[in-house]
Parts: C-alpha cells; structure tokens; sequence
C-alpha cells in the first residue's frame, strides 16, 4: 500500500507548474509552485503544521487542547484542519473585512470564529493582539489547556520553508533556479525561502502590495494607496523577518495584479486568488530586471474560489475602480450558433 496515515503527511510536495504566458512575454522561466494544492488549500498549511509540531513536541499542547490564532484566514483554516486530524480544538479571531468564503471555511473546518472590527496593530483590539490575549485566558481556564499559534511571531512558521518549501524548490528546479519573489504576510514564507536559496546564490524578491509598510521598511521609500488583496502586506518586521534583507522590492498596484489573474485563468487554467497576482506580477518584474534566460520561482497561495464574492464580482471590482474582463460581465467568450 502507498498511503498517508495522517493528514500531515499530505502538507508539502506540491507541483512546481510552468506559467506559459509569464515566461513566454518575458523570455524567462517562470514556475509556480501549487500551494492551493495542500489539504487546506493554501501556503499557510506547512506554517501550521510546524507551528503545532512545535508545540506539541515542546510539552504545551495536550490531546484535546485548544489552538488559538488570529488570522486572516488561510493559517486558520491550516490550523483547523491539521489541528482536527490530530485531535485538538481551534478558536480563530478574524477581522470581519475578510473575505465570507474564508469564514465560512473556517466554520467548516470546525473553528470557533470571533470576528473583531479591522483596527492597525497598535491598536489593542487588533486581531493578533486579541487573539493572543483570548490564548492566555484560555490557557488558564480550557479543559486541556490552549496554546496561541502566534504565526507573525513564532519562527516555527519561517522553519517549515526552510525545511521543506525551499529543498522542494532547489529539488523541483535541479538547482536551475535564479530568483523567487513573494509578498509578505507573516514573512514566514520570504524569509524561509530566503534563508533556504539565498546562499545558493539565488536572488530574493519581496512583491508589496500598495499600502503595506514592507516596501519602505526595505527601501526608504513611501509605498501609498490600498489593496484588495488578502493576506499580504505588512507594516512591521516579525520575527519571522528577523535577519532578513530582499536583494529586489516591486510595489505592485492592484491595477497590475488582477488582469494577471484574470491572465492565469484565461492561459494557464489556473483560478487563483489575490495575492497570487501580486507574486506572479511581482514575478514577471523581477524577470525583466534579471532578463531573459533566467528561472524564477513564485507561490501560487491559494484559490480563487475563496475570494468569489471580491475579486470574481464585477461590481465590486467596478466600486473599487479595477479592471474587469468582459466575460466577467456575462460576455460571450466563444459565440454560439443557434442549434
Ligand atoms: N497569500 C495568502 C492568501 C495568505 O493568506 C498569506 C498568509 N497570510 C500569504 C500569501 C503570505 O504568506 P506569509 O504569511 O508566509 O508571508
């Protein structure tokens, strides 16, 4: 027999897909690597993963103990999931901006949801401060205990890209690999990667979207305006991004990254979400600036079924004053004879 025995040995291993239309308009080799293709749907499984490893092997979390996160949905989904098939509970504290398909899989994955109002850090009530508040309480009253997955903070996060997202991508590419650029939510991911390939000479990116600190923390430059991405952007250094430099920083505005997406879909039959535009447009830039013959390396974060109601609805897209292509609308993509 050739099985898992446990959900977590179906985190990681994901395919590393050539994105024909990136390379084909840059003379590069652009590769994403299908991170929607873990158990729960994103990159931030293997963060959870290691995050509960973590603590279980450090003696605080016991059969039947809590997990709890603030998050902007995707590491709670991991958590919750991963979390189930090892038998413990999950609380997720989420700002009510998210999207209502990540609540809804959250609920699904049998979290219990606390949506807090969308305030900056430096504000108490932020997400990840109550969050980590709600685990003290909890730790001190749940039956067996609780612990609090601290993702921007706990470096068990950027350990699980050093351990197997980076060697999985050195492996993928044969070590024929020149760059990889993402955005940075946790950082847990960019630092990981960099941490992994950066001595092995590989060029690190760090794509920003408008509005995120990120840029000006790494170039001195102001990084202004919004973003419907989800997920990314980040006004300060984590630890998980503790002793990490980009060699590259794109600003990449909305207006950039959804007809990417809309690209994706059209090219590569690949329907992702946001931040996934944000990594491939940030991708393509990061080419130009290498020039042709060189291989970059992106993450394809998660799906795009989870933001259907934002970036698959025309009229929000309209609100917001993005690019919508006419298929969206309800154009004909191929015209039908009458039969
Ligand atoms: N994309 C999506 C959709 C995410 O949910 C996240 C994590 N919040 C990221 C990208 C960023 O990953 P990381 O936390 O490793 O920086």
């Amino acid at each position: 027999m050739n099985v898992h025995t446990d959900l977590a040995d179906a985190v990681g291993n994901t395919p590393l897909l050539r994105l024909r239309a990136a390379s084909e308009a840059t003379g590069c080799e652009i590769f994403g690597k299908a991170e929607f293709l873990n158990p729960g749907q994103s990159v931030k499984d293997r963060a959870a993963l290691y995050i509960i490893r973590d603590a279980v092997k450090r003696g605080l979390l016991e059969p039947g103990g809590t997990i709890v996160e603030g998050t902007a949905g995707n590491t709670g989904i991991g958590l919750s999931l991963v979390g189930a098939s090892m038998g413990f509970k999950s609380v997720i504290v989420i700002p009510e901006t998210q999207s209502q398909e990540k609540k809804d899989m959250l609920r699904y994955a049998g979290a219990q949801l606390v949506e807090v109002p969308a305030v900056p850090y430096k504000n108490p009530n932020n997400y990840v401060r109550y969050s980590g508040r709600l685990a003290e309480k909890l730790a001190a009253t749940a039956e067996h205990g609780a612990i609090w997955a601290n993702q921007f903070d706990n470096t068990a996060n950027r350990q699980a890209h050093i351990d197997m997202t980076g060697p999985e991508i050195w492996d993928q590419t044969g070590g024929k690999i020149d760059g990889f650029i993402c955005a940075v939510g946790t950082g847990g991911t960019i630092a990981g990667m960099a941490a992994a390939l950066q001595p092995k000479g590989v060029k690190i990116g760090l794509a920003d979207p408008e509005g995120s600190g990120m840029f000006k923390i790494y170039t001195g430059e102001e990084n202004p305006g919004d973003s419907i991405t989800e997920g990314i952007g980040q006004g300060r250094v984590t630890q998980n991004l503790e002793g990490f430099t980009p060699d590259f920083c794109y600003r990449i505005p909305d207006s950039e990254a959804l007809p990417v997406i809309f690209d994706l879909l059209k090219h590569e039959g690949l329907c992702m979400g946001g931040s996934t535009g944000t990594n491939v447009a940030g991708a393509m830039r990061l080419a130009r600036e290498l020039g042709p013959g060189h291989t970059i390396v992106t993450i394809l974060c998660d799906y795009g079924t989870r933001y259907s109601s934002k970036i698959f609805n025309p009229e929000f897209l309209r609100e917001k004053g993005l690019p919508t292509p006419d298929w969206l609308e309800g154009g004909a993509r191929i015209d039908l004879p009458t039969v």
